[in-house]
């Protein structure tokens, strides 16, 4: 998921300066699992946008699981909100800059709808773990190479994102040069390869890491989802775990 900290509310209030009337938008998704847009993030930022003299005129308060960035489920919500949106001056997102550029998307190409739209977060990238501490895994490079580092990526977990080995500045205790808290890249997978008794692996030289593939910005189509059974699905397996 898209990990996130909220803004210092002084650089939000900025951004609204000269801004009376405002539309707030969650995001059921990640914003809600890093208190940065769920429905309470929602109501919390009204408060404080209303004791500061704003009007708030909208609140699309998403409910857990409807993530902004996926506009089969965030147009409905901006259907239904369309009257206090066309009204409003600006719309503040309590999401991830993903969401707020999907919106942005829909509500001017879909709905005919510009508004200033501003971010109330600041998105820190793929993370995963829960419920408390997250961690980054994953940079998005666009050609994994996990398949070839013994599920651990270096590029991620090596400041020098070195695809050959470790850089000679390993400690003697197996931390990174780099930063002392944490076990180097490659003496992870080192000790990992060595419990799937695959050492041999370790010194097989790799092609170098195509950067090409990381360009943005990128584009994928796929075969869209049939939204109401697999929400159906979802319902079933959540009763069947007794949630
Ligand atoms: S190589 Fe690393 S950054 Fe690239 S996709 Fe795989 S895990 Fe992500
Ligand atoms: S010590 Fe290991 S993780 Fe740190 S920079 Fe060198 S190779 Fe990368």
């Amino acid at each position: 998921m898209n990990a996130q900290v909220r803004k210092p509310f002084e650089e939000v209030l900025g951004y609204l300066e000269g801004k009376k009337k405002i539309v707030l938008m969650g995001c059921g998704g990640c914003a809600t699992i890093f208190h940065t847009g769920g429905q309470e993030d929602v109501e919390e930022m009204a408060g404080k946008l209303e004791k500061e003299g704003k009007e708030i005129v909208g609140k699309i308060k998403m409910p857990f699981a409807v993530f902004t960035c996926y506009l089969p489920m965030s147009s409905m919500f901006l259907k239904e909100h369309k009257d206090e949106i066309e009204q409003c001056d600006a719309i503040l997102m309590q999401s991830c800059g993903d969401g707020l550029q999907a919106v942005r998307g829909y509500l001017e190409e879909e709905m005919g709808i510009v508004k200033p739209m501003y971010p109330s977060n600041d998105a820190l990238g793929f993370s995963s773990g829960g419920p408390a501490k997250f961690r980054e895994e994953c940079q998005a490079c666009g050609e994994c190479e996990l398949g070839k580092t013994a599920g651990i990526c270096p590029l991620v977990q090596c400041p020098k994102g070195l695809m050959n080995g470790p850089c000679g500045g390993t400690r003697p205790d197996g931390k990174c040069e780099v930063d002392p808290e944490k076990d180097c890249a490659w003496v992870q997978i080192y000790r990992r390869l060595e419990k799937l008794n695959s050492l041999n692996e370790y010194s097989q030289i790799l092609e170098p890491h195509d950067w090409s593939k990381q360009t943005r910005p990128r584009m994928l189509e796929i075969e869209p989802i049939d939204l109401h059974e697999k929400l159906g699905e979802t319902k079933k397996t959540l009763e069947a775990l007794g949630i």
